[in-house]
Protein backbone atom coordinates (compact mmCIF):
# COMPACT_ATOMS: atom_id res chain seq x y z
CA UNK A 1 0.00 0.00 0.00
CA UNK A 2 1.37 3.33 -0.59
CA UNK A 3 1.57 5.66 2.09
CA UNK A 4 -1.20 8.55 2.57
CA UNK A 5 -0.36 12.19 2.99
CA UNK A 6 -1.18 12.39 6.90
CA UNK A 7 -3.57 15.69 5.78
CA UNK A 8 -4.93 14.32 2.92
CA UNK A 9 -4.56 17.84 1.10
CA UNK A 10 -1.87 16.71 -1.05
CA UNK A 11 -4.35 14.50 -3.34
CA UNK A 12 -7.79 16.48 -2.27
CA UNK A 13 -10.14 16.34 -5.34
CA UNK A 14 -10.05 19.56 -7.64
CA UNK A 15 -13.64 21.25 -6.81
CA UNK A 16 -16.11 19.42 -8.64
CA UNK A 17 -14.35 16.42 -9.16
CA UNK A 18 -15.21 13.34 -7.81
CA UNK A 19 -13.97 12.09 -4.42
CA UNK A 20 -11.41 9.50 -4.77
CA UNK A 21 -12.19 6.66 -2.30
CA UNK A 22 -10.34 3.14 -2.54
CA UNK A 23 -11.89 0.88 -4.96
CA UNK A 24 -9.77 -1.84 -6.07
CA UNK A 25 -6.90 -3.21 -4.10
CA UNK A 26 -4.40 -5.58 -5.29
CA UNK A 27 -1.97 -6.96 -3.22
CA UNK A 28 0.90 -9.92 -3.89
CA UNK A 29 -1.18 -11.03 -6.92
CA UNK A 30 0.59 -13.95 -8.35
CA UNK A 31 -0.35 -15.97 -11.13
CA UNK A 32 1.55 -19.61 -12.18
CA UNK A 33 0.89 -21.47 -15.87
CA UNK A 34 3.32 -24.55 -14.87
CA UNK A 35 6.72 -22.86 -14.44
CA UNK A 36 6.17 -19.90 -16.04
CA UNK A 37 4.90 -17.11 -13.04
CA UNK A 38 3.30 -14.98 -15.22
CA UNK A 39 1.66 -12.52 -12.42
CA UNK A 40 4.41 -12.34 -9.55
CA UNK A 41 3.31 -10.48 -6.48
CA UNK A 42 1.28 -7.00 -8.11
CA UNK A 43 0.56 -4.69 -5.89
CA UNK A 44 -2.18 -2.36 -7.66
CA UNK A 45 -4.44 0.21 -6.86
CA UNK A 46 -7.17 2.17 -8.29
CA UNK A 47 -9.58 4.54 -6.81
CA UNK A 48 -13.47 5.77 -7.80
CA UNK A 49 -13.58 7.73 -10.94
CA UNK A 50 -10.06 7.39 -11.88
CA UNK A 51 -8.94 5.99 -15.26
CA UNK A 52 -5.04 3.89 -14.52
CA UNK A 53 -3.04 3.21 -17.20
CA UNK A 54 -1.70 -0.38 -17.39
CA UNK A 55 1.74 -0.46 -19.49
CA UNK A 56 4.21 -2.88 -20.33
CA UNK A 57 6.12 -4.91 -22.95
CA UNK A 58 4.30 -8.06 -24.86
CA UNK A 59 4.12 -10.85 -22.13
CA UNK A 60 4.30 -8.42 -19.36
CA UNK A 61 1.13 -10.29 -17.51
CA UNK A 62 -1.24 -7.10 -18.08
CA UNK A 63 -3.80 -9.27 -20.07
CA UNK A 64 -3.16 -12.02 -17.26
CA UNK A 65 -3.90 -9.56 -14.78
CA UNK A 66 -7.31 -8.97 -15.96
CA UNK A 67 -8.32 -12.86 -16.47
CA UNK A 68 -7.08 -13.01 -12.66
CA UNK A 69 -9.19 -10.22 -11.47
CA UNK A 70 -12.41 -11.66 -13.32
CA UNK A 71 -11.91 -15.35 -12.55
CA UNK A 72 -10.73 -16.19 -16.20
CA UNK A 73 -7.92 -17.80 -14.49
CA UNK A 74 -6.61 -19.11 -11.43
CA UNK A 75 -5.20 -16.98 -8.75
CA UNK A 76 -2.24 -18.60 -7.16
CA UNK A 77 -1.23 -16.34 -4.25
CA UNK A 78 -2.07 -12.93 -3.31
CA UNK A 79 -5.45 -10.68 -2.68
CA UNK A 80 -8.08 -8.72 -4.54
CA UNK A 81 -10.36 -6.82 -2.65
CA UNK A 82 -13.05 -4.73 -4.43
CA UNK A 83 -15.26 -2.37 -2.23
CA UNK A 84 -13.54 -3.75 1.03
CA UNK A 85 -14.84 -7.52 -0.32
CA UNK A 86 -12.60 -10.10 -0.63
CA UNK A 87 -13.10 -11.40 -4.45
CA UNK A 88 -9.69 -13.64 -4.80
CA UNK A 89 -10.64 -16.15 -7.12
CA UNK A 90 -14.47 -15.25 -7.69
CA UNK A 91 -16.14 -16.42 -10.45
CA UNK A 92 -16.82 -14.23 -13.88
CA UNK A 93 -20.58 -14.28 -12.55
CA UNK A 94 -19.71 -13.31 -9.16
CA UNK A 95 -17.26 -10.62 -10.07
CA UNK A 96 -19.48 -9.21 -12.95
CA UNK A 97 -22.53 -8.77 -10.15
CA UNK A 98 -19.95 -6.93 -8.14
CA UNK A 99 -19.66 -4.24 -10.93
CA UNK A 100 -16.64 -4.99 -12.73
CA UNK A 101 -16.97 -5.48 -16.67
CA UNK A 102 -14.29 -5.82 -19.53
CA UNK A 103 -13.49 -5.92 -22.92
CA UNK A 104 -11.18 -8.65 -24.10
CA UNK A 105 -7.86 -8.34 -25.65
CA UNK A 106 -9.46 -11.13 -28.53
CA UNK A 107 -13.07 -10.01 -29.01
CA UNK A 108 -15.56 -12.47 -27.07
CA UNK A 109 -19.40 -11.53 -28.87
CA UNK A 110 -21.52 -13.75 -31.04
CA UNK A 111 -21.23 -13.37 -35.10
CA UNK A 112 -24.38 -14.79 -36.01
CA UNK A 113 -26.21 -12.41 -33.08
CA UNK A 114 -27.52 -9.26 -33.72
CA UNK A 115 -25.45 -5.99 -32.69
CA UNK A 116 -28.66 -5.73 -30.10
CA UNK A 117 -28.23 -9.17 -28.74
CA UNK A 118 -24.51 -8.90 -28.41
CA UNK A 119 -25.23 -5.80 -26.42
CA UNK A 120 -27.76 -7.65 -24.12
CA UNK A 121 -25.54 -10.53 -23.54
CA UNK A 122 -25.52 -11.29 -19.99
CA UNK A 123 -28.02 -8.10 -19.20
CA UNK A 124 -30.46 -10.65 -17.63
CA UNK A 125 -28.50 -10.65 -14.37
CA UNK A 126 -29.00 -7.50 -14.20
CA UNK A 127 -32.52 -7.94 -14.79
CA UNK A 128 -35.60 -9.30 -12.94
CA UNK A 129 -35.78 -12.70 -14.19
CA UNK A 130 -36.89 -16.09 -12.83
CA UNK A 131 -39.68 -18.57 -13.46
CA UNK A 132 -41.83 -16.37 -11.28
CA UNK A 133 -41.26 -13.11 -13.13
CA UNK A 134 -41.55 -15.36 -16.50
CA UNK A 135 -45.19 -16.46 -16.17
CA UNK A 136 -46.53 -13.46 -14.49
CA UNK A 137 -44.26 -10.50 -14.28
CA UNK A 138 -43.89 -10.55 -18.35
CA UNK A 139 -44.65 -6.61 -18.31
CA UNK A 140 -42.46 -5.73 -15.66
CA UNK A 141 -39.59 -7.55 -17.62
CA UNK A 142 -40.66 -6.19 -20.56
CA UNK A 143 -40.19 -2.86 -19.73
CA UNK A 144 -37.51 -3.29 -18.19
CA UNK A 145 -35.37 -5.04 -21.23
CA UNK A 146 -37.21 -2.15 -23.34
CA UNK A 147 -35.70 0.44 -20.46
CA UNK A 148 -32.34 -1.12 -21.39
CA UNK A 149 -31.97 -1.16 -24.99
CA UNK A 150 -33.03 2.15 -25.27
CA UNK A 151 -29.90 2.67 -23.01
CA UNK A 152 -28.01 0.51 -25.09
CA UNK A 153 -28.83 2.64 -28.27
CA UNK A 154 -27.91 5.58 -26.58
CA UNK A 155 -24.57 4.33 -25.52
CA UNK A 156 -23.95 3.17 -29.06
CA UNK A 157 -24.60 6.30 -30.10
CA UNK A 158 -22.36 8.54 -28.65
CA UNK A 159 -19.70 6.30 -29.96
CA UNK A 160 -20.87 5.83 -33.22
CA UNK A 161 -24.42 7.26 -34.50
CA UNK A 162 -24.23 5.07 -38.09
CA UNK A 163 -23.80 1.98 -35.87
CA UNK A 164 -26.65 2.69 -33.36
CA UNK A 165 -28.50 2.23 -36.49
CA UNK A 166 -27.80 -1.25 -37.41
CA UNK A 167 -28.98 -2.68 -33.71
CA UNK A 168 -30.82 -5.57 -35.87
CA UNK A 169 -28.31 -6.59 -38.13
CA UNK A 170 -25.65 -9.55 -37.38
CA UNK A 171 -22.30 -8.84 -35.83
CA UNK A 172 -20.52 -10.59 -38.72
CA UNK A 173 -21.55 -7.84 -41.15
CA UNK A 174 -19.49 -5.38 -39.38
CA UNK A 175 -15.68 -4.16 -39.70
CA UNK A 176 -13.76 -5.24 -36.63
CA UNK A 177 -13.68 -1.44 -35.57
CA UNK A 178 -17.40 -1.55 -35.38
CA UNK A 179 -16.83 -4.93 -32.92
CA UNK A 180 -14.75 -3.56 -30.87
CA UNK A 181 -17.13 -0.51 -30.04
CA UNK A 182 -20.17 -3.44 -29.41
CA UNK A 183 -18.12 -5.03 -27.08
CA UNK A 184 -17.06 -1.88 -25.34
CA UNK A 185 -20.43 -0.66 -25.13
CA UNK A 186 -21.56 -4.44 -23.61
CA UNK A 187 -19.42 -3.82 -21.15
CA UNK A 188 -20.87 -0.33 -20.49
CA UNK A 189 -24.79 -1.18 -20.96
CA UNK A 190 -24.08 -2.76 -17.29
CA UNK A 191 -23.18 0.59 -15.63
CA UNK A 192 -20.39 -1.32 -14.13
CA UNK A 193 -18.35 0.84 -11.44
CA UNK A 194 -14.77 -0.88 -12.47
CA UNK A 195 -14.43 -0.78 -16.30
CA UNK A 196 -11.43 -3.21 -17.52
CA UNK A 197 -9.93 -2.41 -21.30
CA UNK A 198 -7.65 -4.51 -23.00
CA UNK A 199 -6.39 -2.45 -25.78
CA UNK A 200 -9.53 -1.45 -26.83
CA UNK A 201 -7.74 0.70 -30.15
CA UNK A 202 -6.00 -2.14 -31.10
CA UNK A 203 -6.00 -2.34 -35.37
CA UNK A 204 -7.65 1.30 -35.13
CA UNK A 205 -5.71 4.21 -37.19
CA UNK A 206 -4.59 6.89 -35.14
CA UNK A 207 -7.81 8.95 -35.78
CA UNK A 208 -10.04 6.37 -34.86
CA UNK A 209 -8.14 5.77 -31.40
CA UNK A 210 -8.96 9.75 -30.73
CA UNK A 211 -12.04 9.46 -31.31
CA UNK A 212 -12.78 6.06 -29.35
CA UNK A 213 -10.77 7.96 -25.92
CA UNK A 214 -12.61 11.30 -26.57
CA UNK A 215 -15.77 8.84 -26.86
CA UNK A 216 -14.70 7.51 -23.78
CA UNK A 217 -14.26 10.28 -21.88
CA UNK A 218 -17.57 11.74 -22.89
CA UNK A 219 -19.02 8.16 -21.51
CA UNK A 220 -17.17 8.49 -18.11
CA UNK A 221 -18.11 12.39 -17.71
CA UNK A 222 -21.70 10.92 -17.35
CA UNK A 223 -20.66 8.57 -15.00
CA UNK A 224 -18.00 10.35 -12.75
CA UNK A 225 -17.56 7.71 -9.84
CA UNK A 226 -16.73 5.22 -12.77
CA UNK A 227 -12.99 3.90 -12.44
CA UNK A 228 -10.82 2.75 -15.59
CA UNK A 229 -8.19 0.69 -16.40
CA UNK A 230 -6.57 1.05 -19.60
CA UNK A 231 -4.13 -1.32 -21.47
CA UNK A 232 -2.75 0.34 -24.22
CA UNK A 233 0.36 -0.04 -25.97
CA UNK A 234 0.19 3.53 -27.72
CA UNK A 235 1.78 5.68 -25.21
CA UNK A 236 0.65 9.35 -26.69
CA UNK A 237 -3.23 7.70 -25.91
CA UNK A 238 -1.90 6.72 -22.53
CA UNK A 239 -0.13 10.30 -21.78
CA UNK A 240 -3.22 11.50 -22.90
CA UNK A 241 -6.12 10.16 -21.09
CA UNK A 242 -4.69 8.25 -18.15
CA UNK A 243 -4.87 10.37 -14.60
CA UNK A 244 -1.77 7.82 -13.31
CA UNK A 245 0.18 4.92 -14.81
CA UNK A 246 1.24 1.35 -13.63
CA UNK A 247 3.71 -0.13 -16.05
CA UNK A 248 4.63 -4.28 -15.22
CA UNK A 249 7.53 -6.13 -15.93
CA UNK A 250 7.59 -9.89 -15.73
CA UNK A 251 4.72 -9.64 -13.74
CA UNK A 252 5.93 -6.88 -11.49
CA UNK A 253 4.90 -3.51 -10.81
CA UNK A 254 8.17 -1.60 -12.46
CA UNK A 255 6.97 1.82 -11.24
CA UNK A 256 3.60 3.57 -11.03
CA UNK A 257 3.14 7.48 -10.78
CA UNK A 258 2.45 10.26 -13.57
CA UNK A 259 2.90 9.64 -17.32
CA UNK A 260 5.45 11.98 -16.94
CA UNK A 261 7.21 10.89 -13.72
CA UNK A 262 7.12 7.17 -15.29
CA UNK A 263 8.52 8.35 -18.46
CA UNK A 264 11.06 10.00 -16.82
CA UNK A 265 11.70 6.54 -15.32
CA UNK A 266 15.43 5.12 -16.80
CA UNK A 267 14.21 1.69 -15.99
CA UNK A 268 11.07 1.80 -18.11
P1 LIG B 1 0.49 -9.23 -21.95
O1 LIG B 1 -0.99 -9.09 -21.97
O2 LIG B 1 1.19 -8.27 -21.03
O3 LIG B 1 1.10 -9.19 -23.33
P2 LIG B 1 -0.09 -11.91 -20.97
O4 LIG B 1 -0.72 -11.64 -19.66
O5 LIG B 1 -0.99 -12.27 -22.09
O6 LIG B 1 0.86 -10.68 -21.39
O7 LIG B 1 0.97 -13.07 -20.82
C1 LIG B 1 1.92 -13.14 -19.77
C2 LIG B 1 2.66 -14.45 -19.88
O8 LIG B 1 1.81 -15.51 -19.49
C3 LIG B 1 3.11 -14.79 -21.30
O9 LIG B 1 4.37 -15.42 -21.21
C4 LIG B 1 2.05 -15.73 -21.79
O10 LIG B 1 2.55 -16.62 -22.76
C5 LIG B 1 1.66 -16.48 -20.52
N1 LIG B 1 0.23 -16.91 -20.49
C6 LIG B 1 -0.85 -16.09 -20.53
N2 LIG B 1 -1.98 -16.80 -20.44
C7 LIG B 1 -1.63 -18.10 -20.34
C8 LIG B 1 -2.35 -19.33 -20.22
N3 LIG B 1 -3.68 -19.35 -20.16
N4 LIG B 1 -1.62 -20.48 -20.15
C9 LIG B 1 -0.27 -20.46 -20.18
N5 LIG B 1 0.47 -19.34 -20.29
C10 LIG B 1 -0.18 -18.18 -20.38
MG1 LIG C 1 -2.35 -8.76 -23.51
Amino acid sequence: REPRPASGRRDAPEPGQPVHAPMLEVSGLTVRFGGLTALDGLQLHAAAGELLGLIGPNGSGKTTFFNALTGFVPVSGGQVRFDGKDITGAAPRRVAACGIARTFQRLRLLSELSVFDNLMLGLHLALPHGPWVNLFARRRLAAAVRERAAEARELLAVFSPALAGRLAEPLRALPMIDRRLVEICRALVRAPRLLLLDEPSAGMTPDETAALMDDLHAVKARRPGTAVILIEHDMAVIERVSDRCLVLDYGRRLCEGSFAAVSRDPEV
